[in-house]
């Protein structure tokens, strides 16, 4: 799957139908697990700030651009990204995926009633998908979440504990259920569930979902204030030819 550079982290860079293929070509119809991480700019400017944040996501298998910010600022340094590849929809494809291979999933996150949600609406409309287990994001131990996940075996883990706790769960417990494909879904369940209302199309297809998601949210008008520092970090970079990594070590053994 083609990848490109913004800033410090390897994008994805096709559309979630390219996407989703190569995911069942490669890893999912070989029984192969993966690590999957959306990225918004809030969390691609919390990965310039925590180092070891910054390792974990660029850690994943594969890191999605969920996030139109991010397609706009690989423009801006000559990267383009082709398009944003959102969390929710990902999660969507992958039940749809499932639901046609009888595939065994695990649901972790989000509140109890909202969990009971998620699980009613699988059960109805993706019948062919077992749900081997579940926990809401709440109530049980991180370490006791990973045992029952690495003792049902699933296909895939759904992980809704919001950013960052959702890609260090993963991160730190991968071993655990290393042939899953694992993906943290922010607030999809809230969505998946109907307990939050996701924009309407149009705002979707005019690269507006954020401010819908402002609007509605009035709350996250100060997580969004790290969109512009996100911006200027990229930028910066660009500017001053700086990398995250150190640059590589000159081989002389070439020269010789
Ligand atoms: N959540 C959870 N446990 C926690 C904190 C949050 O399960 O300790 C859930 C929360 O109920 C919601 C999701 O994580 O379903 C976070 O959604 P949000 O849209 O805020 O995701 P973010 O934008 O932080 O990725």
């Amino acid at each position: 799957m083609q990848t490109e550079f913004v800033h410090n982290l390897s994008y994805v860079n096709g559309d979630l139908q390219q996407f989703i293929s190569y995911l069942n070509t490669h890893y999912i119809s070989q029984n192969r697990g993966a690590v999957i991480s959306t990225v918004n700019p809030e969390i691609g400017y919390a990965t310039t700030k925590d180092k070891n944040y910054h390792h974990i996501i660029s850690s994943s298998d594969f890191v999605l651009p969920d996030g139109i910010g991010v397609v706009l600022l690989s423009r801006l340094t000559h990267n383009p990204l082709q398009s944003r590849i959102a969390g929710y929809d990902v999660f969507i494809s992958l039940l749809e995926l499932a639901n046609k291979l009888s595939k065994k999933v695990y649901l972790f996150g989000a509140k109890k009633e909202v969990l009971n949600g998620v699980i009613a609406k699988i059960e109805k409309e993706f019948p062919n998908i077992e749900i081997v287990g579940y926990n809401d994001g709440y109530s049980a131990d991180k370490q006791f979440v990973a045992k029952q996940i690495h003792k049902s075996k699933p296909d895939m883990v759904f992980v809704a504990l919001g950013y960052p706790h959702q890609e260090k769960f993963i991160h730190n417990y991968r071993h655990l259920f290393p042939e899953a494909i694992s993906i943290g879904l922010g607030g999809s369940f809230d969505v998946f569930s109907g307990n939050v209302k996701r924009a309407p199309s149009w705002m979707i297809r005019l690269n507006l979902e954020w401010l819908y998601r402002l609007i509605t949210n009035p709350w996250r008008l100060k997580r969004m204030f790290s969109i512009p520092k996100y911006a200027l970090a990229v930028l910066n970079g660009k500017k001053n030819g700086k990398t995250f990594y150190p640059k590589p070590e000159k081989d002389h053994t070439k020269q010789i």
